[in-house]
Formats: structure tokens, sequence, C-alpha cells
């Protein structure tokens, strides 16, 4: 294992070994040394401890349970499964201890607008959700193909109070919404802060994303330590963006014997262009200021991509994520389309959850897994949010 605990914070340009950075005209770089420079005056104050533990708390309603999953344990015949419950979270997923943070920290800054961007929609809803909490304005970008796609998430953020923008260049999807924010906030730094909805973009968002997640990891830690009187063997995440799964992860990382297992999306298989696998298939390249891992065409353009759960569906990854790959600290599986809806619906049978699926994915690898393990072997899923949002795609997948 070549991975050593102080590689997990970035230098101070933002690189991860290579990785990360920040890959942005001169106005923008400003833009990010002002967040940066105003976190670390603040991360470790107790006023802004003191003020997330509040919200965590009486919010979003952690702690959340670390379960054992005991007739899927039995059913599967081998290591035991525990679940980190982060769909008990309020609005149904870890995304809001993201917003919980940077929220606390733009109204730190003296910003009284927040503008986010998003693809499925679930980032969308978690910012507009902690906005309307501070009374703060908010702009959401959306591309008017995923407005469409999304109509119910759109009605979600406009009854929370935001005002939601479909962006009309280009793709009319996620990366073109990601340009319209980054307009706008060299436009309006002023008073405008740009929340980044997962462990990606150009620092500081990777470092900073990775703390307010973290949460889940510490508690995992604390709470395996009380159940089980030993760390896991093995931590699984879905990985998408990256954010619940360096949540997860970062609570283990020193903890050398555990081993740290992120899931991508193989969409309708590796070997067909439909897929989101970033880490198995992709090569480092920039995207949205950063250096990462990347699904990218002969011209170095990113690919489109494909995945069931649309918070899986991009085409790079967190930078943390591209260096605990290239160590060898973590290393990343897939799980298709087939065998994630398949997971969901035995986790509902087996006990009672409706995950979400992105978190299927997680779990799809870990029922393939856990079998091949001895009893004695313990893993912590992190079930990063729940299904109730993929209930009419999955009823396009099976009858029942
Ligand atoms: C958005 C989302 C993800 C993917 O984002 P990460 O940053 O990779 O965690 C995973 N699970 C759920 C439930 C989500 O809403």
């Amino acid at each position: 294992m070549t991975y050593m605990p102080e590689f997990s914070i970035p230098d101070t340009e933002g690189y991860y070994q290579g990785f990360g950075g920040m890959y942005l005209p001169d106005e923008l770089k400003n833009v990010m040394r002002e967040i940066a420079d105003a976190y670390e005056k603040i991360k470790d104050t107790p006023e802004f401890q003191n003020e997330l533990n509040y919200y965590f708390k009486n919010y979003v309603g952690r702690e959340t349970p670390l379960y054992f999953a005991e007739r899927l344990t039995k059913e599967l015949g081998g290591a035991k499964i525990y679940l980190k419950r982060e769909d008990l979270c309020h609005t149904g997923a870890h995304k809001l201890n993201n917003v919980m943070g940077q929220i606390l920290l733009a109204r730190y800054m003296g910003k009284k607008r927040i503008i986010a961007e998003t693809g499925a929609g679930q980032h969308g809803v978690a910012t507009a959700t902690g906005a309307a909490l501070f009374g703060m304005k908010c702009r959401i970008y959306m591309g008017e193909e995923d407005t469409k796609r999304q109509e119910l998430n759109v009605f979600r953020m406009k009854m929370l109070g935001a005002e939601v923008v479909a962006v009309k260049k280009g793709q009319r999807t996620l990366t073109d919404a990601v340009d319209a924010a980054l307009e706008d906030i060299v436009q309006n730094y002023k008073d405008t802060f740009y929340l980044v909805g997962s462990a990606v973009g150009p620092h500081p968002y990777p470092m900073i994303v990775h703390d307010f997640q973290s949460v889940i990891g510490k508690e995992a830690r604390r709470q395996i330590l009380e159940q089980e009187h030993r760390l896991p063997d093995y931590a699984i995440a879905c990985v998408g963006g990256g954010s619940n799964a360096i949540g997860l992860f970062s609570g283990f990382l020193n903890d050398k014997d555990v081993r740290l297992i992120g899931v991508e999306a193989a969409g309708k298989g590796l070997d067909t262009p439909e897929h989101c696998a970033t880490m198995t298939k992709g090569k480092p390249g920039v995207l949205h200021g950063a250096r990462t891992y990347l699904l990218q065409d002969e011209n170095g353009n990113p690919s489109l991509t494909h995945s069931i759960s649309a918070g899986l569906d991009y085409p790079g990854v967190g930078a943390e994520h591209s260096m605990l790959k290239d160590t060898g600290r973590a290393i990343y599986e897939t799980a298709t389309d087939q065998e994630t809806v398949d997971a969901c619906l035995k986790l509902c049978r087996v006990e009672g959850i409706i995950p979400a699926l992105e978190s299927s994915h997680a779990l799809a690898y870990a029922m393939k897994f856990a079998p091949t393990l001895d009893k004695d072997k313990v893993i912590i899923v992190n079930l990063s949010g729940r299904g109730d949002k993929d209930v009419h795609i999955i009823q396009q997948y099976v009858s029942l």
C-alpha cells in the first residue's frame, strides 16, 4: 500500500498528486482563492463547527443509523453487511450534508445569493432547501433537456422558492449548466456563492466537500466499533462525482486494513459506449476546472455517458478519487443497470428498504462480493439515498 494519510489533503494549489488544481481563467481563480481563504479561516473554529453540528442534528436528522442487514446477510451466506443509512437524511440523501456546510460558509463570507447547477435535480433540490432555510436567494441552472426529464424536481425547487433557469446552449445538459453557473459567478461573485454538489470541480471544492461529507465516515467508524468491536474489512460506496464515497472512505483512510471500494455505473455494459465508468475506462484529462480521470472521445472531449441512475451520469470524477485509484488505496469496480435493478429489488424484498438507484450500484457489488467472503468478515455499504425518486424508472424496467 503506497498510500499515506497526508495525501488526502491537497497542496496549496489544490493538487492531489497531480490531480485536481484550478484549470480556470484568472478571474475565476480569484473567486476560488477567496473561498479557500475563507474556509481555512473558519473551518476549525468552534463557532462554525457548533453551528454545522447543530444543523446536522436538528435539521438533517443526524446521526444516521448504521444498520445490520441481518436477513440480507443470512440470505447471501457470507460476510456481514451493514448499511449506513444516509437515505434517512432530510431530502432523502447525503447531499444535504454538503449543502449545509457550504451555505454556512457562504453566510460567513457575507454572500446573499446562492447558485448551483444540477443534472438530475437532486442537488438542485438540496440547494433550494438550504437556501430556503437561511432565507437566501437561489438560482439553479439546469440544461433544458434535463428540465424536461426531471420535471418533478424542477417543480420541487420552485416550491422551495428557487428560480430554475433552463440552459439552452450545447447539448442542453449538465455540462452546459456548469458553464452557465461559471458565467454567473464571474459576473456576480461579490454577493453570490456557487454551491458545488459533489467532490468535483476546481480547488477548493473537492477538499471542502470531502470535509463536509466526512461526517458519514466518522459516524460509521464509531458505530461499527460499538456494534462489532472492530473495524470493517470493506467499505463500499457508489461513485458519481464521488462525494458520498469520499465521505465514507474518509473515516477509514488511515486504517490500512480496511479496503475501500468505489462502484461506478457500467450502464448497458463496459463494452458498449453506454456507461459512465470513469475510473475503469477513462484517462486523465481536464474537466470543469480540474485534472481528473475522465471519459473522453479521440479529440479529448467529454463523452456522452449513460446510467440508469441520473445521479451517476457524469463523465468526470473527483480529484481525490483519481489519486486514491493511482496509489492503490481504493479500488473501483462497476455494476450494470440490470445488476443495479436486481439489487434494488432484493433490498426492498429482504429488508423493507427502497434504495436509490445510485446506492443500488454499491449494493449490487456488495451482493456479488459478500458470498465469496467468510462469515466473520464485515462490510459497510453506504446507502447514499432513498429510492422513492426512482420508482418511475424501475417501473419501466420491470413488471411486477
Ligand atoms: C447524487 C447522488 C449520488 C452521486 O453523487 P456522489 O457525489 O458520487 O455521491 C449518489 N447517491 C445518491 C442518492 C445521490 O443523490
